[in-house]
């Protein structure tokens, strides 16, 4: 044992523990889930790592996760022989807060009221910060798989932590929690009942593939194993209750929501795989970020390989979350072969269709969750219209854009076509940096007078599917601010012979500036509009590519 030396948490990390502390979150029974999930997390990495190190000096028998419990002491354990951690692990795993948007979350917490804390943190997951909604002190044990010391952490969250060697200690982590003094006459906080933790574990935890084990009832030195560790995806549909579910998800997800959308998927054959995936109820706050996250799990026959197979999903989908069990890969594969074999290739192509077509009949059928998963969402399946050629038209037809029809309800591209008046050749559309800036425009004047619809697009995406999508249903998509546009009333030969002196004389005084000043039949009252030319880039791509400086 060496010295005890005391540390302090980084600020957000403090930050984040007086909220715990003082217990904002209202559920506080999933203190237990975070601690089982992040004890098979380490047993995940554990038998990871012995694939791919074959010198690592692993214990590897008998793995699994304990729950112990003192009544006397007041303590809660929950323990595992996985991974473990190293010193500095300890110190920046445990005493800091790496979750990008952290700081982000922890400012619109202080400017929320009260109430509306209490939502913004079931939706931030604070995983082992947890356990200070119901321990006064935690005591963590640890060693990480490999090396010969172990440390000791401790803290009763207030601002510092100590740490300490140790000259022996298990492999894995062990987590002790001191429980506060028990405030409820019917024993509902009381996490030394064997009955209560067991069924915590069931109802949180039962889907973990390693054994959690518990004393058994009367018998003080046998163990056992109190969740049915069935994958879920590996259990028939109707066998398996939405919550459970819900559970699973935030397991893998580290989200606190439950998911907007379940989907199941089955492949016999000669690619045999089974898929269980989720639309999350809301964006990651690093959804735009170029080195967010992304991907679902790969497991190969039941056995955890990796986080956030990118290969398994494309790019425009990358907020969905789930699992992907694939039978016929070996359990070394890399993600060089993986983004290269041909299997998984053909089951990302699946993928994508189901999450296409479940989106597809979430509008149809749901029409309100199709709206929050839209808004969520939209901006970045748009990025598919760019992306993948062979799904555009799918795309398109789950897409949603704003539209001179409403001026709060996006429209399907479909129901824009339904509404399309006679005569109507095109699917008018107009790209700018706001709402309001659009609708200010006079390029919309005549088409507002006909009576026709024009789609307001403010995305950056918009500027860019917009030049290589060819159409939707058969009609062309038309920018309202480029080309002539033809509006059926041309302008009578008397009128041209009545303004082509000024028409000249404009021409010739701004030479430098526009290419040809033409008659318009696009504006109704305002006496003049700049238009591109069919080929042109929109104001808005131009100042994009000025600000990439090409
Ligand atoms: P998350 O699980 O979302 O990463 P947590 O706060 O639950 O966040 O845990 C923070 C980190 O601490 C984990 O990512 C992991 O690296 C480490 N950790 C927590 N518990 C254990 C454990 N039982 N064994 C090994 N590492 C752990
Ligand atoms: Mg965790």
């Amino acid at each position: 044992t060496g010295t005890v030396e005391t540390l302090e948490f980084q600020s957000e990390a403090r930050q984040l523990l007086q909220l715990m502390i003082h217990s904002i979150y209202s559920n506080k029974d999933i203190f237990l889930r975070e601690l089982v999930s992040n004890a098979s997390d380490a047993l995940d990495k554990l038998r990871l790592e012995t694939y791919r190190d074959k010198d690592l000096r692993a214990e590897t028998d008998n793995l699994h996760i304990e729950i112990l419990l003192d009544a006397d002491a007041r303590t809660l354990t929950v323990r595992d022989n996985g991974i473990g951690m190293s010193r500095d692990d300890v110190v920046n795993l445990i005493g800091t807060i790496a979750k990008s948007g952290t700081a982000d979350f922890l400012r619109k917490l202080k400017e929320s009221k009260e109430s509306a804390g209490q939502d913004l943190i079931g939706q931030f997951g604070v995983g082992f910060y947890s356990s200070f909604m119901v321990a006064d002190k935690v005591t963590l044990v640890t060693r990480r798989a490999g090396d010969g010391e172990g440390v000791r952490w401790e803290s009763t969250g207030e601002g510092t932590y100590t740490i300490e060697s140790l000259a022996d200690a298990p492999q894995g982590t062990s987590v002790t929690l001191h429980l506060k003094p028990a405030d409820d006459e019917d024993h509902l906080y009381d996490y030394t009942s064997p009955w209560k933790v067991r069924e915590i574990v069931k109802r949180y935890s039962d889907f973990i593939t390693w054994p959690v084990q518990m004393a058994k009832e009367g018998d003080e030195e046998g163990l056992e194993t109190v969740n049915s560790m069935k994958a879920l995806w590996a259990r028939s549909k109707d066998e398996v209750s939405d919550e459970e579910y819900h559970e699973f998800y935030k397991h893998i997800s580290h989200d606190w929501t439950d998911p907007l959308e379940t989907v199941r998927m089955q492949a016999e054959g000669t690619f045999e795989y089974q898929a269980l995936l989720f639309l999350p109820s809301r964006a990651p706050v690093d959804l735009f970020m170029r080195d967010a996250k992304r991907g679902v799990q790969l497991y190969v026959k039941r056995v955890f390989i990796m986080d956030d197979c990118e290969a398994l999903m494309p790019n425009y989908l990358r907020f969905v979350k789930g699992v992907v069990d694939a039978a016929d890969l070996s359990l070394n594969v890399s993600r060089e072969i993986l983004q290269q074999d041909r299997q998984i290739r053909a089951i990302r192509r699946r993928l994508e269709k189901k999450i296409l077509s479940t989106v597809k009949t979430m509008m149809t059928e749901e029409a309100e969750k199709y709206a929050t998963f839209w808004s969520e969402f939209g901006r970045a399946v748009k990025e598919g219209l760019i992306d993948d050629p062979e799904n555009r038209e799918q795309i398109l037809e789950i897409s949603s854009f704003d539209s001179t029809h409403h001026a709060e309800k996006p429209t399907s591209l479909r129901d824009y076509v339904s509404r399309m008046k006679e005569g109507q050749e095109h699917i008018y559309y107009l790209t700018g940096d706001s709402r309001t800036v659009i609708e200010n425009s006079p390029h919309l004047e005549a088409f507002r007078a006909k009576g026709y619809e024009v789609l307001i697009l403010t995305d950056p995406v918009d500027e860019m599917w917009t030049e290589s999508a060819s159409g939707f249903d058969g009609k062309t998509f038309q920018s309202v601010a480029k080309g002539e546009v033809d509006l059926g009333d041309e302008t009578s030969d008397e009128k041209k012979a009545e303004y082509e002196d000024l028409l000249k004389w404009m021409s010739a005084t701004l030479t430098d500036t526009v290419k040809e000043v033409r008659l318009s039949s696009r504006l109704t009252t305002s006496p003049s509009c700049i238009v591109g030319d069919a080929g042109d880039l929109t104001p808005t791509l131009e100042k994009m590519y000025r600000a990439m400086g090409q």
